[in-house]
């Protein structure tokens, strides 16, 4: 053969028998057949393998481990929460559909609402998240998806889950929850009734700010179809290079949220403690709205917390404090091992317009809690006067 040739059907061939604690980075868009019978183009690449869109062995993997992690009949992979957000919305609603979405719920799936869904004839209504069971008097004729966030983003209410569940089933309507804040394991969605969790694979899961993924788990085979349909054919491949990352951050998820619930549980109760604080929001302190139902139902928190301070403070004292702070980094997200702190301009929560400027996001990184007291204490004592 030219070499030219033999660049693309070689003989030479790596030993056999390696074996590793890592699971390799698959990388593949053409899937070999072994003879023409065999051909297939199944989305259920559970047992075989049909086109790289559908799934590498190391994205396979990570979604298995996931779905055993969550105790769900199926995990779907989407190279973002936000995309995972996308797939649940149109599995479950077409035009003419309604759905219920918390108020609180991630700034970006409101964003979606309002927008592309809206253009689509799809009505998705906010809702207080601390309706619990009177969830029943806005459902509708057409309503097709109720999501529940919970504890909520920024402001961290907990949902009462399980009797929206109760309503919601009543009336054969799907309930999806955003499971980032617990990582898939701080709180059991499928036990508490949940149809279909996600989660941002982005945060904890990842663990270092240097991926996103996020991951659709459904309860039933019944969802595993409907869900699957809509997944194949929005071709949302994720790369084995970011999944690679997952499967590694998932190694060392339960250190790092041990670590993590502790230190943010100790720098949110100091807060607490604090003149210059009005409230903390943090699911494991009783200043957090829902924390009874969040002692019920969770097994543990994490790293994310909001604090809200005194109205004898201005707007820009309070940007000068975040700014002040050296070893938290300003940024969104969180779920990595740098502390982060932020204020959301933004944010909207009907009555409280105080929380945009008063209100701090906090996430705790894997620093020693007394160093980052000590850089919150000088901040405060330089901007907060
Ligand atoms: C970050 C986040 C998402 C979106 O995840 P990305 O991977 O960043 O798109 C969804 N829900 C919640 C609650 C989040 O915090």
């Amino acid at each position: 053969m030219h070499w030219r040739s033999k660049l693309i059907h070689h003989q030479a061939q790596a030993p056999e028998g390696f074996r590793s604690l890592t699971p390799p980075v698959y990388r593949g868009s053409t899937v070999l057949f072994n003879c023409q019978a065999n051909v297939c183009n199944d989305w259920k690449t559970e047992s075989s393998y049909s086109y790289g869109l559908y799934g590498t062995p190391t994205v396979l993997e990570l979604a298995a481990r996931i779905a055993e992690l969550e105790g769900a009949r199926h995990t779907f992979l989407l190279p973002s929460g936000q995309a995972a957000i996308l797939l649940i919305y149109l599995a479950f609603c077409q035009s003419g559909s309604h759905a219920l979405v918390p108020l609180n719920a991630y700034g970006p799936n409101r964003e979606l609402a309002a927008g592309l869904l809206k253009g689509l004839g799809i009505d998705v209504e906010p809702y207080d998240p601390l309706l619990g069971a009177n969830i029943e008097s806005l459902i509708r004729p057409n309503t097709s998806l109720i999501w529940c966030e919970s504890p909520g983003s920024v402001t961290f209410e907990v949902q009462d889950v399980p009797a929206i569940v109760r309503v919601a089933h009543a009336k054969n309507i799907p309930v999806a929850l955003d499971n980032s804040w617990a990582s898939g394991v701080l709180f059991d969605a499928f036990a508490h009734g949940v149809d279909v969790s996600m989660q941002a694979l982005t945060k904890y899961v990842g663990g270092h700010s240097d991926l996103l993924l996020g991951s659709v788990s459904v309860a039933n085979e019944e969802l595993y179809e409907r869900v699957g349909k809509i997944w194949r054919q929005m071709g949302q491949a994720v790369s084995p290079d970011e999944c690679s990352l997952a499967l590694r951050g998932l190694q060392t998820l339960g250190v790092r949220l041990e670590k993590l619930e502790k230190s943010a549980i100790e720098i949110a109760e100091w807060f607490t403690k604090r003149d210059e604080v009005e409230s903390v929001f943090h699911p494991a302190l009783p200043s957090c709205p829902g924390h009874d139902i969040w002692k019920r139902d969770f097994t543990g928190s994490s790293s994310v917390f909001s604090v809200l301070f005194k109205s004898q403070y201005s707007a820009e004292q309070l940007c000068a404090f975040v700014d002040a702070l050296k070893l938290f980094g300003i940024g969104l997200s969180w779920g990595g091992v740098q502390s982060l702190a932020v204020i959301f301009p933004k944010l909207d929560r009907p009555g409280k317009d105080h929380y945009r400027t008063h209100l701090v996001r906090f996430n705790i990184g894997l620093e020693e809690p007394i160093d980052l007291i000590e850089d919150i204490t000088a901040a405060i004592s330089q901007c907060l006067k």
